[in-house]
Order: C-alpha cells, then sequence, then structure tokens
C-alpha cells in the first residue's frame, strides 16, 4: 500500500496545465489566471479625489469664514479653482478642485449664507485620496495564487482590464460502474440502488473549477466499462471511475485500464479509501475511485481536487488546515491514515471537533453534515480524547 504522500506525488508528476483562454471579467469568478504579474497601466484612482462629502479648503485659512464658490461633484470633467479665503463643495469621488489641499466633511461645517464656517481648523491634507494611492502607474501587481475571488476580479476592473487569460476548465469525464445502479429519479427494483456518486463527483469537479462530463454508468461489464472509458480518453483531460476497482469478482475496472493503457497503482494507505487505482489510457490520466460514496468523495478530496487544482496552474488543495481538540474516541484503521468525518468549530481560543455520525464509508448522511476530516495518524488505532488533531477544513467554519 502506498502512502497518502506517495501516492499523490505520483498523481500529480506529469499532469500537465490546461491551455489558456481569454474569458470575460464578468465570466472570471473562480478560474485561475495564466499570469499572476502585471503592470498598471494607470493609477487607480486616475486623480486625487475627496474622500468624503464636504469642503474643499486651504489648511492655512484655519477657522477664518471662507466663501462658497460652487461645487465639485463625481464625474465632473472641470471644478473651479480654491484661492484663499474660499471652499467649494465636494462630493465623495469627485476630483478634488486644484489649489485646495484638504477637505472638511459637511458634518464639521455649516454654510451661513454664502460663507463656511468651520468647527475647528482642519488638519492639511485630511480626507484626500491621492492618484494612485490604491495602486500607482507602472507597478508591478502581483494577483494571490488563488482562483479569481469577486475582490481580484474588482481590481482588475479598476485597473481597466476587460477580459483575463485564464486556464482552460479541466475536462473530466466521470463514470459509475455497478451493476446495482439506477439514476435518481427512476424507480428501484429488488437489488439496485440509486447512483449517488455520479452527481456528487460531478458537484465536486464543478466546485474546484473543472468541466464534469457525465458518461452514462457502466454495468460491470468489461467491455462496456472498456467503450465507455474509450469514450472518456476522447471527451476529457482526466477521467475518474467509481467502483470496481477492489479485488471482487465482478471489479472490472483495474483489469480494464490495464488493457486500454497502463495501471500504476490500486493500493493507497487511506481510510476510508484503500482501493484507489491510477494509471493511464493513451495519454489521459485515470483515477480510480473506491465505490463507497464517502470513500469517493473523501479520496476525491485528497487527490483529485489537487489535481485539478494542478491543472489549472495552482499548487495544495486550497483547503484551511486548523488543529481542533475532540472529546471521543473514534476507532481508526492503525494501517492506515484515517480522515474522521467531523463537525469543526471554534472554541475559546481554539476548535473542537464532533464526530459528524457514523463513520462507515457508505453513510452519506454524516459526511453532508461534516465540515472537516480529522485527520487520525497511520500507527494510531482511535483519537485520544482530550487530544488535538489536524483537520482538514472542507466546509464554512462556524
Ligand atoms: P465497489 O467499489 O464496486 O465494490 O462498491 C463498493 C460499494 O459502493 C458497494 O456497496 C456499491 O453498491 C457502492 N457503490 C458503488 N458505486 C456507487 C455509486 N455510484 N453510488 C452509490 N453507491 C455506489
Ligand atoms: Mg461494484
Amino acid at each position: 500500500m502506498l502512502t497518502l504522500e506517495d501516492a499523490l506525488e505520483r498523481i500529480l508528476d506529469g499532469l500537465g496545465e490546461t491551455d489558456a483562454e481569454d474569458v470575460l471579467l464578468t465570466d472570471a469568478l473562480g478560474r485561475s489566471p495564466v499570469v499572476r504579474r502585471l503592470v498598471a497601466a494607470g493609477d487607480v484612482p486616475p486623480f486625487d479625489n475627496s474622500a468624503m462629502d464636504g469642503y474643499a479648503v486651504l489648511a492655512a485659512d484655519g477657522v477664518a469664514l471662507r466663501r462658497v464658490m460652487g461645487e465639485s461633484r463625481a464625474g465632473a470633467a472641470s471644478v473651479p479653482r480654491v484661492e484663499p479665503g474660499t471652499a467649494v463643495r465636494v462630493m465623495t469621488g469627485a476630483p478634488m478642485p486644484a489649489g485646495a489641499d484638504t477637505v472638511v466633511p459637511i458634518e464639521e461645517a455649516e454654510e451661513r449664507g454664502s460663507e463656511l464656517v468651520l468647527e475647528a481648523a482642519p488638519a492639511i491634507g485630511a480626507h484626500i485620496r491621492s492618484a494612485g494611492h490604491d495602486v500607482a502607474a507602472g507597478a508591478e501587481v502581483r494577483l494571490p495564487d488563488a482562483a479569481l475571488s469577486p475582490a481580484t476580479i474588482g481590481l482588475l476592473a479598476a485597473l481597466g482590464i476587460a477580459t483575463v487569460s485564464v486556464h482552460r476548465r479541466p475536462r473530466v469525464a466521470i463514470l459509475s460502474t455497478g451493476d446495482e445502479l439506477v439514476a435518481p429519479g427512476l424507480p428501484l427494483r429488488p437489488g439496485q440502488i440509486h447512483d449517488a456518486n455520479g452527481p456528487a463527483l460531478s458537484a465536486a469537479v464543478s466546485e474546484i473549477g473543472g468541466e464534469p462530463i457525465l458518461l452514462e454508468p457502466a454495468p460491470d461489464n468489461p467491455a462496456i466499462i472498456e467503450e465507455r472509458l474509450h469514450e472518456g480518453a476522447r471527451r476529457a483531460d482526466l477521467l475518474i471511475v467509481s467502483g470496481g476497482v477492489s479485488v471482487g469478482r465482478h471489479d472490472h475496472v483495474r483489469s480494464a485500464i490495464e488493457r486500454l493503457g497502463s495501471l500504476d497503482f490500486w493500493r493507497i494507505a487511506v481510510q476510508p479509501g484503500k482501493p484507489l487505482a491510477f494509471g493511464r489510457i493513451g495519454e489521459r490520466p485515470i483515477i480510480g475511485l473506491p465505490g463507497n460514496p464517502v470513500s469517493a468523495l473523501v479520496t476525491f478530496e485528497l487527490f483529485v481536487r489537487p489535481a485539478l487544482r494542478r491543472m489549472q496552474g495552482l499548487t495544495g488543495n486550497g483547503r484551511p488546515r486548523v488543529r481542533a481538540r475532540i472529546d471521543e474516541e473514534i476507532r481508526t484503521d492503525a494501517m492506515r491514515r484515517a480522515f474522521v468525518r467531523v463537525r469543526v468549530e471554534a472554541d475559546g481560543d481554539g476548535y473542537r471537533a464532533t464526530s459528524a455520525g457514523g463513520q462507515s464509508s457508505s453513510q452519506l448522511l454524516p459526511l453532508a453534515a461534516a465540515n472537516g476530516l480529522l485527520v487520525v495518524p497511520e500507527g494510531v488505532a482511535a483519537t485520544v480524547p482530550g487530544s488535538t488533531y489536524e483537520v482538514i477544513v472542507t466546509g464554512v467554519l462556524a
């Protein structure tokens, strides 16, 4: 059995990045830019402007009365000049009138007739946003090593950029295998279950920026499995198959991969998820996940998620990790690193984890309730109440 690190390294090794495509900024959320350094073409903001609704003045006039000479509003192309003894009304974002060096907020001033009365002498330079105070023209802007966020999209827009070159979404063919599978929505006959992995893995692919291609599920039939794998290799950058990778009499996925390409490994020391196959069909990498839905999703988290990030030019799995105390004893397989489904929440200065429910790899209900995977190292057969463990945060941390 391979360790998690060795298995992950073998999967990531030789995974290519997808090519680039240009998308409108409005379609760029969650996409990974190909270039993360750019040079600002102009100042942001482009001109000195007021940070407040108020009055542009000269600080040197102190508390002396000032004559109000007009206004500067947002978008104004030309505004009156401020001379000693005068003031100009300014709105937030409006260009600073030439001559003025200070803005007095409207709350600290009062207009009496045509004259302005100040409560106190203003501090020079107050409430002015100078040109380039956010980004200076010519400055190198480094985008975070992450998928584009609303804030980064806003930054690019403020810089005047309308389209961005991003990695094409990796196309991922998803194949569920098993004689027992029926599409959700259809009635079950004796012995049948609904295909949970197809929709779940498709959602997991979308969530990490991939483009899922859900293939028609295959029965436990070698010829049909091979046909589907061919189709997947033709249509996608990466294939993921669930079910049929273990050692049962009707597990045909590994032998199909061997016939069509090559199998690198198929067993890992991870709980849940011992059977995990990795290989290639022609050029296309293929990952065979265990059939149990919890195992399929946890191994997706551990192996497929970083793979899809790598293909989009990103590193790691993009999940925060915290240390959390647990007060329960949860038994795990000492031979394998275990990923216990937990609810993790802030508790005093740290975090506390509680079991999200049954830890069987067939129980989706607790996985759906969990927001973290608590890591129990190899060589340990249970969590020790009162001890802290690393938790991969997979959901919202309350
Ligand atoms: P297998 O890996 O084919 O031995 O399957 C292990 C367990 O996972 C069996 O109980 C299967 O019925 C179940 N299983 C396999 N594929 C799916 C699927 N797509 N949706 C839900 N359960 C599945
Ligand atoms: Mg099966």
